[in-house]
C-alpha cells in the first residue's frame, strides 16, 4: 500500500445552470488513493461528493484541475488508453433499480461489459457469469431472470457483479448501501470488503453518514458545499477530529457503547447548507459553524497537514 493509483489536483467541477449563474459542485479538491486502500468521501447532499465520484471516473469532465490515474492524466489519454481507464474504472450506485436495464436479463447484463472488452465467449462467457453471481453470493440460476425479480440488496450484487466482470483495479461505489435496509447494509459492506482482499481493488466508496463509512474505510475525506474540510485516517478522524464541521456530523451518530453514552455532547446545526450557486464568503461553513469568527467570512481558510496525514481546512488550526 504505498503506490498512489488515484491522484486529483486542485480539480474543479463547476455546473453552468444559465442566467450567468454557475453551481460550483466541486471547488477545488486535492487527494491521492494508493493501491489496495479505501478512502471514505462523506457529505451531506450538495456536498459534491458524487460529483468528485463521477469526475474520477470520467463522467464528468473536469472544469480545472487534474484527474491522473496510474500516473497519467485522464484527459490525455488516447483511444486506446481511454478504453483501458473505462474498463479498469468501474462504478456501482445508488440505485441499483434505476442503473439495471429492466429489459434485459440478468446473466445479459453481467456480459455486456465481457463482451465489449472481448473478455470471452461462447462457454467460457456463460462460465464467467454464472461463477461472478455466485462470488456476489447470488445463485448461478438467477442469470435468466429479470432485475425487479430481485430485493434490493440483491440487485446491488448484481450491479457488483457487473462491474467486476471486466476486471476493474478501481471502484467508485456512490451511496452503495444508501437505498437498503440497514439489515443489509452490513452484509454488502462485507461482500464489498472480501472482494477488495480477494480481487486487489481499490475504492472510493461514498456516503452521507460518517457511520456507514467507518469500517470500510482506511481514511476519511468529510466534504461541505464542493470543498473538502478535512481529511484523515479514519481512526483519527472519530478519536480526534479538528474540524467544527467533522464534530458535529461525529456529535449526531448514535453511541452504542453504554460506557461512552453521554460523554459527546450533540452539536445540532441550524438549517440547510447554503445553495452552492450563492456559497457565502470565506469558509464555506461559517454560516452554520458554532466557532465562527469574524475572519472566517474573509477567507477561504488554507488546506493544511496540521498533524501527519491528517489535513484540515480552517481558521482555528
Ligand atoms: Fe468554523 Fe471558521 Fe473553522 Fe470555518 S474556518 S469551520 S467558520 S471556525
Amino acid at each position: 500500500m504505498s503506490e498512489n493509483v488515484l491522484e486529483i489536483h486542485d480539480v474543479k467541477k463547476h455546473f453552468d445552470v444559465g442566467h450567468k449563474q454557475v453551481i460550483k459542485s466541486v471547488d477545488g479538491i486535492s487527494f491521492s488513493i494508493k493501491k489496495g486502500e479505501t478512502l471514505g468521501i462523506v457529505g451531506e447532499s450538495g456536498s459534491g461528493k458524487s460529483t468528485i465520484g463521477r469526475t474520477i471516473v470520467g463522467l464528468y469532465e473536469a472544469t480545472a484541475g487534474k484527474v491522473m490515474f496510474e500516473g497519467k492524466d485522464i484527459s490525455q489519454l488516447d483511444r486506446k488508453g481511454k478504453r483501458e481507464f473505462n474498463r479498469k474504472m468501474q462504478m456501482i450506485f445508488q440505485d441499483p433499480h434505476a442503473s439495471l436495464n429492466p429489459r434485459m436479463r440478468v446473466g445479459e447484463i453481467i456480459a455486456e461489459g465481457i463482451d465489449a472488452y472481448g473478455l470471452a465467449k461462447g462457454k467460457a462467457k456463460q462460465e464467467r457469469v454464472f461463477q461472478l453471481l455466485e462470488r456476489v453470493g447470488l445463485n448461478p440460476d438467477h442469470a435468466k431472470r429479470f432485475p425487479h425479480e430481485f430485493s434490493g440488496g440483491q440487485r446491488q450484487r448484481i450491479g457488483i457483479a457487473r462491474a467486476l466482470a471486466v476486471q476493474p483495479s478501481f471502484i467508485v461505489a456512490d451511496e452503495p448501501i444508501s437505498a437498503l435496509d440497514v439489515s443489509i447494509q452490513a452484509q454488502v459492506v462485507n461482500l464489498l470488503e472480501d472482494l477488495q482482499k480477494e480481487e486487489d481493488l481499490t475504492y472510493l466508496f461514498i456516503a452521507h453518514d460518517l457511520a456507514m463509512v467507518k469500517h470500510i474505510s482506511d481514511r476519511i475525506g468529510v466534504m461541505y458545499l464542493g470543498k473538502m474540510m478535512e481529511l484523515a485516517d479514519s481512526q483519527t478522524l472519530f478519536q480526534d477530529p479538528l474540524h467544527p464541521y467533522t464534530n458535529a456530523l461525529l456529535s449526531a451518530i448514535p453511541v452504542s457503547a453504554p460506557k461512552l453514552r453521554g460523554t459527546r455532547e450533540r452539536i445540532v446545526l441550524g438549517g440547510d447548507p447554503p445553495s452552492p450557486i450563492n456559497p457565502p464568503s470565506g469558509c464555506p461553513f461559517r454560516t452554520r459553524c458554532p466557532s465562527a469568527m469574524e475572519h472566517c467570512a474573509m477567507e477561504m481558510p488554507e488546506w493544511k497537514e496540521v498533524k501527519e496525514n491528517h489535513w484540515v481546512a480552517c481558521h482555528l488550526y
